[in-house]
């Protein structure tokens, strides 16, 4: 992927059955984003707007909002919905509204810090007393006592905007409430993740942060939790494989594992913060070919990292990059000593999803697995980086629907890597080029002897994996196994 293409967006409207497209930088705010549009349209630029897919859904108006294309454009609808439409946003208009107000007029150097606490205040009274109409009113009328007070402080003209950052970017994803049923199915390795958008994928997320009680038990603010994860989301590339919604399932087999396997019960809630914060993070930025190719092609990742494991650790500072973003770090309010333990942590368990130390880990683990010892640290580490290997790799764990598109994406990677090899003149893996690979030898070979023994191992120390994770394996390996031995009938007889 290019930088242009990831820099800006293309957005198409449908404004009377005419198709306008829209392109703006992803460093365009919100608002800029609206002002846009309200000019498509043909509407007054502070037009309120709804924007809405083909299937009526709201989507947020911000830089990161889904991509389109011309066949299925956004509809545009100017809003003129009561104080029920879209809850959320009638308190960020407000907010945004007092803010730019606020931008123009006063200097209120003086007073910055107090209306950013108290705006912080309401914005997660908001977010944690829910979105009654009731609650709204009241926000409002804090923000209006908040507006005068603002008001009769000394009335000297801004010359400098940016002295004040009152814009607070309280992210607009659309609040998706997830039903019970969702709510349930997300704790099993079940889950079927391609059912749903990235908002609501980013909304699962957040819903297993509280539900673990990470959010409680580490003072997590759940706006920042919110902002940290569009932000995840925005640093994954479409690729065909490693994409946000790999990170997705990862992270969620993670959760339903931590449930499985009662791990809370076992470690620490420092170590499940490190196992999901890992797998969110554990492919960030990933440029669709792996560390070979990294390495033969002499890439700056390659040379930034000396070969060793460039990927995995660009992975590893492309997620304390945006940690050290103070808007998204969900860790702010940890001592130091905490803030050095999940880095540390985080950084072993990203670095141990490189697969070419597979057999290592591997080793490490089966030497410590028949004495296992949960107080003793190294044991506990390296459960860790198997617990985050298996999730990295378990989709055959899965069902078979859902199991079986990963295998068409994972192939599609590889072949654009061999392809691409093969014109720059480098060496091909055999089990990545297009004339040598199926997805039944694939998936037999991987889950025969990379898979199976690696859960059986884990298995060890957790008996219920037999049912939820090796029968599945077992069952994937015997029906690729069967529709191999079927191509070579047929072939056979042709
Ligand atoms: P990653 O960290 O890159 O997501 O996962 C490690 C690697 O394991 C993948 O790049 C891929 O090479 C391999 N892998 C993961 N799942 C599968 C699978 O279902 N089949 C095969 N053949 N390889 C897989
Ligand atoms: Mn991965």
């Amino acid at each position: 992927m290019g930088s242009a293409s990831s820099s800006y967006r293309v957005i198409y409207l449908d404004v009377d059955g005419r198709i306008q497209k829209v392109v703006f930088s992803r460093y365009c705010s919100s608002s800029d984003i609206k002002e846009l549009f309200c000019a498509a349209v043909g509407v007054p630029r502070n037009t309120d707007l709804s924007v809405l897919d083909s299937s009526g859904a709201m989507v947020s108006i911000d830089p990161t909002m889904p991509h389109n294309t011309e066949r299925s454009p956004y509809r545009v609808v100017p809003v003129t919905g009561g104080p029920l439409a879209g809850k959320e946003e009638l308190f960020q208009n407000v907010l945004t509204q007092v803010a730019e107000q606020i931008s123009r007029v006063f200097r209120i150097n003086e007073m910055k810090a107090d209306v950013t606490n108290r705006l912080a205040m309401l914005e997660k009274r908001v977010e944690l007393e829910g979105m009654k109409v009731v609650e709204i009113e009241k926000c409002r009328s804090d923000i209006k006592r908040l507006r005068e007070e603002i008001g009769s402080q000394n009335r000297i003209f801004l010359e400098d905007h940016k002295n004040l950052s009152p814009r607070r970017d309280v992210p607009t994803y659309p609040k998706y409430y997830l039903s019970q049923d969702t709510i349930e199915a997300l704790r099993w390795t079940t889950f079927d993740a391609w059912q749903w958008e990235p908002n609501e994928m980013l909304s699962c997320l957040e819903h297993m942060y509280h539900d673990l009680g990470l959010v409680r038990d580490f003072s997590i603010n759940p706006i920042t939790l919110k902002r940290w994860l569009l932000c995840v989301r925005d640093s994954y590339r479409n690729n065909p494989f490693h994409n946000f919604r790999h990170c997705f399932c990862v992270t969620q087999m993670m959760y339903s594992m931590i449930y499985l396997c009662k791990l809370q019960e076992k470690l620490t809630q420092l170590d499940v913060l490190v196992l999901m914060t890992a797998a969110v993070c554990h492919d960030l930025d990933h440029p669709g070919f792996n560390n070979t190719y990294q390495i033969n092609a002499r890439t700056d990742l390659a040379v930034r990292y000396n070969d060793i494991s460039p990927l995995e650790n660009h992975h590893c500072a492309v997620a304390f990059k945006i940690f050290s973003q103070p808007e998204c770090n969900i860790f702010s309010s940890f001592p130091p000593d905490a803030y050095k333990q999940i880095r540390q942590g985080t950084i072993t368990l990203i670095l141990a999803t490189d697969m070419a130390r597979h057999g290592e880990i591997l080793d490490s683990f089966k030497e410590k697995v028949d004495h296992f010892d949960f107080t003793d640290q190294e044991h506990v580490t390296c459960l860790k980086m198997m617990l985050i290997k298996c999730c990295d790799i378990s989709n055959e764990v899965r069902p078979m629907e859902v199991a079986e598109p990963w295998v068409d994406c994972l192939l599609e990677e590889y072949f654009t890597q061999s392809d691409r090899e093969k014109a720059e003149g480098l060496p091909v893996a055999p089990f990545m080029d297009r004339e040598k690979v199926t997805k039944q030898t694939a998936q037999v070979g991987f889950i025969t002897f990379i898979l199976i023994p690696m859960f059986e191992t884990v298995m060890k120390l957790f008996p219920q994996l037999e049912a939820a994770m090796l029968q599945p394996l077992r069952e994937s390996r015997d029906r690729y196994e069967d529709q191999s031995d079927q191509v070579q009938k047929k072939n056979a007889e042709l």
